[in-house]
């Protein structure tokens, strides 16, 4: 590996941290430079005393059926860049359009249309169902506040039928969350994300709280139905083999910040961002011939409040050079839409 060498990514502009990200008028959602800053504030006026960056500055798009994989660890920004783009939280900055409509300055019914179509699934199965509500109530919650059903027996049909898509038995209309195991609550979860026949799904860490062959099965079932009905899915994870089968492409965060995308297969491989290659060295491999040294990152991820100068990522970078303590790095092109920041051209 080289800092200045000719053999992997031509370096692209030390400016554009957003990284590389063409294409974007197709795109069903495109989100460019995105920030998220969360005022501090301190002392009897509450004056504000620094910034929480959570999303730095980012830039992604989401095509029609496409799965977009949004991976780091915990508190790299991921869920909040996820959930600015659907304006669950408002960003600080930044553009973000669904189907070329502007989703930041929509307003009352406008935004609520385009709400329609943008929806989210939450990580735990658990605490995202409400246990005094039945699983009509739950599922048909945005069919009755849309009007889109007349009557109770409309609603528990329309529910049966969504029951139905996630494999469940329409006849659990009328249970109560506690009666479901952690796989089946978030197939309820699923159905209320269906239910206003949405394009595009942010699934928020969707299988991080379930055991490992349950997580199997509802990845299978949201691959059949982004087939069955055409869906887009951001798809949110902190563990690079949980993206792996079901995303087109993968973008890799750390603090804030995307340093690394590619398409599915060039990420895993051939990884060049240093932070992309330790995630992957943690993912369990069939092939003998592809096991790797696991490598483990020292230390915890800094904090968004104070992020490292240089590249972030230098305080636990195994190949750190003196010129990423103080040099934001450039993006780098590695060709076919992998791009990647670092000051080493690997
Ligand atoms: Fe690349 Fe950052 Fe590591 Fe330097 S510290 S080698 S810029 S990842």
């Amino acid at each position: 590996m080289s800092a200045t060498g000719a053999g992997g990514g031509a370096a692209t502009s030390r400016h554009d941290t957003s990284g590389l990200e063409p294409a974007h008028e197709n795109a069903l959602l495109s989100v460019r430079n995105l920030k998220k800053y969360f005022p501090v504030r301190k002392g009897l006026l509450s004056r504000i005393v620094a910034h929480v960056k959570a999303v730095d500055d980012v830039t992604f798009r989401v095509g029609a059926g496409e799965t977009l994989g949004l991976v780091g660890e915990s508190g790299c920004g991921k869920t909040t860049a996820g959930r600015a783009a659907l304006r669950l939280i408002e960003p600080s900055s930044g553009l973000v359009s669904f189907e070329g409509r502007d989703v930041l300055a929509a307003r009352g019914a406008d935004l609520r249309r385009l709400r329609r179509h943008m929806q989210i699934i939450f990580q735990d199965p658990y605490a995202s169902l409400n246990p005094r509500m039945s699983v009509a109530d739950i599922v048909g919650e945005g069919l009755k506040v849309h009007r889109l059903v007349s009557s109770r027996a409309e609603l528990e049909s329309r529910v049966g039928e969504l029951l139905e898509r996630v494999r469940l038995d329409p006849s659990f209309v009328n249970r109560y969350p506690h009666e479901f195991s952690g796989g089946q609550r978030q197939r309820i979860g699923i159905a209320r994300a269906l239910s206003l026949s949405p394009k595009f799904i942010v699934c928020d860490e969707a299988v991080s709280a379930l055991d490992v062959s349950i997580q199997a099965q509802i990845i299978n079932l949201l691959m059949d139905l982004r087939d069955e009905l055409g869906l887009s899915y951001l798809f949110i994870a902190h563990d690079l083999s949980v993206v792996q089968h079901i995303s087109d492409r993968v973008a890799v965060m750390y603090l804030g910040k995307i340093v690394e995308r590619a398409r599915t297969d060039q990420l895993f491989a051939d990884p060049r961002h240093p932070y992309t290659q330790a995630l992957l060295s943690a993912v369990p491999k069939a092939d003998p011939k592809r096991r790797t040294e696991r490598i483990v990152l020292q230390g915890d991820v800094p904090s968004p409040m104070n992020p490292p100068p240089g590249c972030a990522f230098h305080t636990r970078c195994p190949a750190v050079l003196d010129v990423c303590r103080v040099e934001a790095p450039p993006l780098r092109d590695a060709g076919g839409g992998h791009t990647y920041s670092c000051h080493l051209d690997t």
